[in-house]
């Protein structure tokens, strides 16, 4: 079985490149790439995990490009994740990361919402390459009452245009295609149905898209056959997989159980530029 959507603890994953990968094993996945926000910090750790094992590593990154003020993630898949000009790319995307977390902290403050900064502070700085995010907010502010869950973090506080939101800045979702292009790989948008954008697919797929994300676990059986129709209208590829989190990070377990098709997979690989 295939997975092309993982994360780790190099970003909002609780669980760290080594526990991924036996959960992997255990669950029969035998094909996966890590795919972390805005960092390849996690596939050396996951790489040597699985050496000896049946399960083969690649290279993934999740990158939040900025589309008229709403993030948009962009699966990048078959680059090198040694390429500079994508490792400078990642470097100011988790410095960006910071400043607005800080900034978020900030409107937090003045809502008289009081939490903890060194736990998430130390977060994007622990380990190099660590990329930080909301969900580090949502577990502080569960932690000090303020919320119940971190759904409702995000629900009442994080979310897009809740209070204590402050916007990404970023790149545009066609200039993350052609990024991943020239470091010799290819992209798929991330999961439509959770971002209701659709309109954004065929303009993309004309600058270069190579596919949609059908298989996600946020996706129903009318979504899958939507977005099925959608890529094979587009002329472009599928991707798909679990968008793991880990225990505790509010994300249905969907390792296992949200796979790639493997016919889907020989197709995607078929489309890497050679
Ligand atoms: P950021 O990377 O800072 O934009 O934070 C967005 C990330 O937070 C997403 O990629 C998810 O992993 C996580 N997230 C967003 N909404 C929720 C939610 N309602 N519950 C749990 N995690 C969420
Ligand atoms: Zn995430
Ligand atoms: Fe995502
Ligand atoms: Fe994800």
């Amino acid at each position: 079985m295939i997975d092309l959507h993982l994360h780790t603890t190099a970003s909002d994953g609780r669980s760290t490149p080594e526990q991924l990968v036996a959960r992997l094993i255990a669950a029969g996945i035998r094909t996966c790439a890590i795919t972390d926000h805005d960092t390849t910090a996690g596939l050396a750790r996951a790489t040597a995990a699985a050496a000896g094992t049946p399960l083969a590593v690649m290279a993934g990154i999740e990158i939040t490009a900025v589309h008229a003020g709403v993030d948009v993630h962009m699966l990048g898949y078959f680059f090198d994740p040694e390429n500079a000009e994508v490792a400078a790319f990642l470097v100011a995307q988790r410095a960006d990361r910071v400043r607005r977390v800080l900034e978020m902290l900030e409107r937090l403050d003045s809502l008289g919402v009081v939490i903890d900064r060194a736990p998430i502070l130390k977060q994007a700085t622990e380990a190099a390459g660590r990329a930080l995010g909301r969900p580090a907010i949502a577990r502080q502010l569960v932690a000090h009452g303020h919320v119940r869950t971190i759904a409702d973090a995000f629900d009442q506080y994080l979310g897009f245009g809740r209070p204590a939101f402050v916007a990404r800045r970023g790149i545009e979702p066609g200039e993350v295609i052609n990024l991943i292009g020239r470091a010799g790989g290819l992209v798929s948008f991330a999961h439509p149905g959770k971002l209701g954008h659709d309109e954004l697919l065929p303009e993309l797929a004309r600058r270069g898209l190579a596919a949609i994300e059908v298989f996600h676990p946020d996706h129903d059986v009318e979504a899958i056959a939507r977005y099925t129709d959608l890529a094979r209208d587009l002329g472009v590829g599928v991707s798909g997989g679990s968008d793991y989190h880990g225990p505790g990070s509010g994300r249905a377990e969907a390792l296992g159980t949200v796979t790639l098709p493997e016919s889907f997979f020989d197709d995607l690989r078929s489309r890497v530029p050679s």
